[in-house]
C-alpha cells in the first residue's frame, strides 16, 4: 500500500465513520447474528497475495461491521459508557501516524512531555489535590495507563514494596518472601471484579468487606478488619476504595477510610474508573471528600470523557514509590532520570513500550474545552434524572437507589422474577442493551446513559421500549394465570 492508496482508503474510512455516527440512531443496538457467524464466513488462512483495499473495505462493511454492537446508540445502556468522539478518533489517528514508542524521554520527547502537560491539565480540571500533580514540583504526578485494572495492580505492587521496606527498617533480617505473604488487601464487596483479580495477580490476600445498605464501605468495617488481621499476625497493606461502584454507582466515604489507612500506614488507592469524570464539575466534588488521604487515584478517561479506549489516568502522591518498585536498569536504557518533572514513564507501568496516548486526550481537551466537557457530563447526569422521572410516573416501576451520576437503577414492583424476565426480554428485543445488579438483595436493571449523542427524545424512546416490554410481559403473565 503506497501513500496514494493510503489517501484513498483513509478518506473512504473517514467517510464511513462519519456516516456511521450520523446513522447510529437508526441501527438496532444488538446485531442479529449467532455465535460463529463470522468465523464461518472468513477463510481459514490469511490471503497468500495482496488484496486491493476496496475488497478489504468491502469485507469490513459487509461481513465484519454487521456483527458489531452499537455501543454509541443512545439506546445502549449496558455497563458504563465507552468513550468516543471525532476529536479522539483524530487524535488516535495521529498517534498511529507518528508510530512512536515513548519508553524513554529521548525515544519520543513529545510523547513524555505532552503526557505531563495533559495530565496536569486534567488533574486540575478534576480538582485533585495539588500534590498529585506533576507541576506541584513535589514527588506527585500522573501517568496514562491502559486500564483501571493495570492502574490498581501497579499501585498494589508499589504498596507491597513500600510496606516491606518500611518493615525492614525495623528489622534487618526480615525475609522478603515470608513477610510479603502476610500482607493483606481490602476492598468492599461492591467493588469491581478487577479488584479481586488484582489480588490474584499480585499474590495478595484480598478481603471483600461487607458494604452498608447503601453499597458503601464504612470506616468501622475497615478498622475491624485491620484489627482482626493484625491480631492474627497479618499486615494490612493496601485498600481499594471505590468512587462510583459498578453495580449502583455508590461512593465509598474516603473521609472515613482515609484517616484509618493513614493511622495503619496502609496505601489507599481510589478507583474512580467511571464516576471520576464527574469531578470535572465542581458540584460533584463533595463525593471525593477525603481525597487528601489517598495515595493514588485513577479514572478511565476512556469511559465518560469522550476519549477512545485505552486511556486510564492514574495519579500518585509519590512517583518515587513506583520508580523504586519498577526501576530495572539496563545499559541500553541508560538514562537514569530521577527528575519527576520529566518522568521516565517506563518505571511507572508494567510494559516497556508505551503508546503516545496523550495525543487523543490533548485533542479532546482542545476541541471541547473544559466548558464543553463539563456540558457533556452535566447533560448526561440530567438525562439520568429525566429518565428516573419518567420511570417514576409509572406505578409498576420503582427507581432504587436514587440515580447516581449517569446511572439509573429500576425494578418492577412485582419482584425479582418479573424484573429478571423484563431484562431478558429487553436484551432479546435487540433494541436496547442493559445489565442487572443487586441492591439490598433485590435485582435491579441498570440503565446507564452512555451515548454522547443522547437527546431528550432518545431518553423518551428508551423509556418507551422499557415500558412496552413491561406491558407485554405483565399482560402475558396475567393471561398465564387464568
Ligand atoms: C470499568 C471499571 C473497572 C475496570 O476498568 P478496566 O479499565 O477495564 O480495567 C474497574 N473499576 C470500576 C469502578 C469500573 O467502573
Amino acid at each position: 500500500m503506497d501513500s496514494q492508496q493510503f489517501r484513498e482508503f483513509g478518506k473512504a474510512a473517514i467517510d464511513y465513520i462519519a456516516d456511521y455516527y450520523d446513522n447510529v440512531k437508526t441501527q438496532r443496538v444488538l446485531p442479529s447474528v449467532q455465535p460463529g457467524f463470522l468465523i464461518s464466513q472468513l477463510p481459514e488462512n490469511a490471503p497468500e497475495g495482496p488484496e486491493n483495499w476496496r475488497e478489504v473495505f468491502q469485507d469490513f462493511r459487509e461481513l465484519i461491521a454487521p456483527g458489531a454492537t452499537q455501543w454509541h446508540s443512545p439506546q445502549f445502556h449496558g455497563y458504563y459508557p465507552c468513550g468516543t468522539s471525532f476529536a479522539s478518533i483524530i487524535g488516535s489517528l495521529l498517534t498511529n501516524g507518528l508510530g512512536n514508542v515513548g519508553l524513554t524521554w529521548v525515544a519520543s520527547p513529545a510523547c513524555t512531555e505532552l503526557e505531563v502537560v495533559t495530565m496536569n491539565w486534567l488533574g486540575k480540571l478534576l480538582g485533585l489535590p495539588e500534590e498529585f500533580l506533576n507541576c506541584s514540583r513535589g514527588p506527585g504526578g500522573g501517568v496514562i495507563l491502559g486500564s483501571a485494572t493495570e492502574a490498581m495492580f501497579v499501585c498494589m505492587l508499589a504498596a507491597k514494596s513500600k510496606m516491606f521496606h518500611s518493615l525492614r527498617k525495623l528489622d534487618d533480617n526480615l525475609d522478603e518472601h515470608q513477610t510479603k505473604t502476610k500482607f493483606v488487601a481490602y476492598t468492599s464487596n461492591q467493588s469491581n471484579a478487577a479488584v479481586e483479580k488484582c489480588g490474584i495477580l499480585g499474590s495478595m490476600k484480598m478481603r471483600l468487606l461487607k458494604s452498608d445498605s447503601n453499597g458503601r464501605l464504612r470506616g468501622d468495617t475497615l478498622r475491624c478488619a485491620f484489627e482482626e488481621d493484625k491480631a492474627n499476625g497479618l499486615v494490612p497493606c493496601f485498600v481499594v476504595a471505590t468512587l462510583g461502584t459498578t453495580g449502583i454507582c455508590a461512593f465509598d466515604p474516603l473521609y472515613e477510610l482515609g484517616p484509618i489507612c493513614k493511622e495503619y500506614n496502609v496505601w489507599m488507592h481510589v478507583d474512580a474508573a467511571y464516576a471520576g469524570a464527574g469531578f470535572i464539575c465542581p458540584e460533584n466534588r463533595y463525593l471525593m471528600q477525603g481525597m487528601e488521604y489517598a495515595d493514588s487515584f485513577d479514572v478511565n478517561v476512556h469511559k465518560w470523557l469522550l476519549v477512545n479506549l485505552d486511556c486510564s489516568a492514574l495519579w500518585v502522591r509519590n512517583g518515587y514509590d513506583l520508580i523504586r518498585t519498577f526501576d530495572v536498569q539496563r545499559v541500553y536504557l541508560d538514562d537514569v532520570n530521577m527528575d519527576l518533572r520529566i518522568p521516565d514513564y517506563r518505571h511507572w507501568q508494567m510494559p516497556l513500550g508505551r503508546q503516545f496516548r496523550s495525543l487523543k486526550l490533548w485533542t479532546v481537551m482542545k476541541i471541547y474545552g473544559a466548558e464543553g466537557l463539563r456540558k457533556h457530563i452535566r447533560s448526561q447526569i440530567n438525562y439520568a434524572k429525566y429518565l428516573a422521572k419518567l420511570v417514576r410516573s409509572d406505578e409498576r416501576f420503582v427507581v432504587d437507589p436514587e440515580p447516581s451520576m449517569g446511572l439509573v437503577c429500576i425494578r418492577l414492583v412485582e419482584g425479582d422474577k418479573m424484573t429478571k424476565k423484563l431484562l431478558n426480554n429487553l436484551v432479546e428485543s435487540r433494541q436496547t442493551f442493559m445489565v442487572g445488579a443487586y441492591h439490598r438483595n433485590r435485582l435491579v436493571i441498570r440503565v446507564a446513559i452512555c451515548s454522547q449523542l443522547t437527546t431528550k427524545t432518545d431518553v423518551e424512546n428508551s423509556w418507551a421500549i422499557i415500558r412496552n416490554e413491561a406491558s407485554k410481559l405483565i399482560m402475558s403473565d396475567i393471561s398465564d394465570k387464568y
